[in-house]
């Protein structure tokens, strides 16, 4: 469907092209020239609801506390009107609470609820390291400075207040329409997306989830270049390598000893390339970045689309790691240790290996495959869990493989984002990384990663110092959301 919309605006562009050279009117007209459409009073409140996240300390760290923002978010719905049965604030911790809001349709809804997911924590910040108080919020030079003003309580802020303000003028939805403020996706023992869904479907079941804690425009130079929205992610998985031997007297060397070992295992680990896989998400990706790319680049990325697969320009496209961790499953050593002395063999040695899989692989068949790959039976491989629990075996869980993004979706993310960012390219993208996302793939509901935030690509500081957002991106993020939740909901 992407690309059936990519040739749609190709011929719009084609068309009007000539007439932006020619006449006044144009409607791809520099993006600066969009002016925001959101009331005074609207930007006031997306303001103070910015202001009050940044200066309430949601790290897990002793002066963190999740439900001190999640509770003052719940206050705001409660005043606004909102039933208090379609808020609930809830977790399995004290500091730890979510708060889950359904903005409930007229009459009985014939499609299920839309989920916008947002996760309340940040990344600790340290005072010491930062030019402003991090937990401040600070307006400067056109930009606000705060931990988590990118990621993402500039997003928390804005899908509330769309919330607030979509009540105010009354507007009556045709589905429900939720949004889930949660804890600890950046560390921390409570995740709220995973607790929400293990323990609370009904709160938070959905056609689909919109989550923007990923994705986005990027910018150069101020110019947009692209809008990159995740329609899938690999699943994140550590094992532990853990190679002993009898040891013994190092005047007196052997080969088998627990270092050589493990090492010899690693080295066959880094010799091996994992199978090229391609989906719906992954497959229009690189469609739309062969149409950016020139040469034997682009060359290679049609002949991978191809029936049957092309090794030789898959094996060139995969010199490139962000092309290579978007073909196949990833698997690398991060740490090592060994021995007990200078002067004896090794006894024990041990690794973590950090693997990125790809959709529709569980982290138990990777162990496996990890196994027949070392070939060593005296190798001991097992699960490291993100706890740091240690176990025999991994998760039988595997992220689904994802369908081609849907058009109730992608239709109005792409005609909004392109209103407020003319002709620009909207793209799918599998997210390397990981995000909240997972838990919601997991359970069978599509999920799609979109900021509606605009950075410049050498400006991220997400988990950095002095992380600060541009005030034009943020006012532009409000009407993203504003209008957008109304398509998803039915205007
Ligand atoms: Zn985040």
């Amino acid at each position: 469907m992407y690309r059936f919309l990519a040739t749609l605006t190709s011929l719009f562009m084609a068309l009007f092209m000539p007439l932006c050279m020619a006449v006044a009117f144009c409607p791809f007209a520099n993006a600066q020239d969009y002016q925001p459409q959101a009331s005074a009073a609207d930007r006031a409140l997306a303001r103070a609801i910015f202001k009050e996240l940044i200066e309430i300390n949601t790290t897990d760290m002793p002066q963190g506390n999740v439900t001190t923002a999640t509770a003052a978010m719940e206050r705001r719905f409660l005043d606004a009107g909102f039933s208090p049965e379609d808020v609930h604030l809830l977790g399995p911790d004290e500091r730890k609470k979510n708060l889950v809001v359904r903005f409930r349709a007229v009459g009985t809804p014939a499609e299920k609820p839309v989920l916008f997911l947002c996760h309340m924590d940040v990344v600790q910040a340290l005072r010491s390291d930062w030019s402003t108080d991090p937990f401040q919020f600070v307006e400067k030079d056109g930009y606000f400075y705060g931990r988590g003003t990118q990621d993402m309580k500039d997003s928390d802020a804005a899908l509330v207040e769309t919330f607030l303000h979509l009540r105010r003028e009354g507007y009556k939805p045709h589905r429900d329409l939720i949004l889930a403020l949660t804890a600890d996706e950046e560390g921390g023992k409570f995740n709220g997306a995973d607790w929400l869904v293990r323990e609370h479907r009904d709160l938070v079941d959905a056609a689909f989830v919109v989550n923007p804690d990923a994705g986005g425009i990027e910018l150069e130079h101020g110019r947009p270049l692209v809008a990159e929205v995740e329609a899938t992610e690999k699943l994140y998985a550590d094992y532990q390598l853990t190679a002993t031997n009898r040891g013994g007297h190092s005047s007196l060397p052997r080969p088998d000893n627990a270092i050589y070992e493990l090492t010899a295992s690693l080295d066959r680990l880094a010799a091996y390339a994992f199978p090229i896989e391609l989906n719906e998400v992954t497959r229009t990706y690189f469609a739309n970045l062969a149409a950016q790319e020139t040469g034997t680049t682009a060359a290679d990325m049609r002949a991978i689309l191809a029936t049957p697969l092309d090794t030789a320009a898959a094996g060139r496209l995969s010199a490139e790691p962000a092309f290579n961790a978007r073909l196949r499953t990833t698997c690398v050593a991060t740490r090592l240790s060994g021995g007990h002395a200078n002067n004896a063999l090794p006894q024990t040695a041990q690794a973590i290996v950090n693997c990125r899989i790809m959709p529709g692989h569980s982290p138990e068949e990777i162990r496996k495959q990890l196994i027949s790959i070392f070939g060593d039976p005296q190798l001991n491989v097992e699960y490291f869990s993100s706890l740091g629990d240690i176990s025999a075996t991994a998760p039988d869980r595997k992220a689904i493989v994802p369908p081609a993004p849907i058009e109730e979706v992608w239709g109005p993310l792409t005609t909004l984002t392109q209103a407020i960012w003319p002709g620009l390219p909207v793209t799918p993208v599998m997210e390397t990384g990981a995000s909240d996302s997972i838990y919601f793939a997991q359970a069978g509901i599509p999920s799609y990663g979109f900021s509606a935030i605009a950075l410049e690509r050498d400006d991220v500081r997400a988990h950095g110092r002095d992380e600060r957002l541009p005030l034009d991106s943020y006012w532009k993020s409000l009407d993203f959301w504003y209008a957008f939740a109304k398509k998803l909901g039915g205007d």
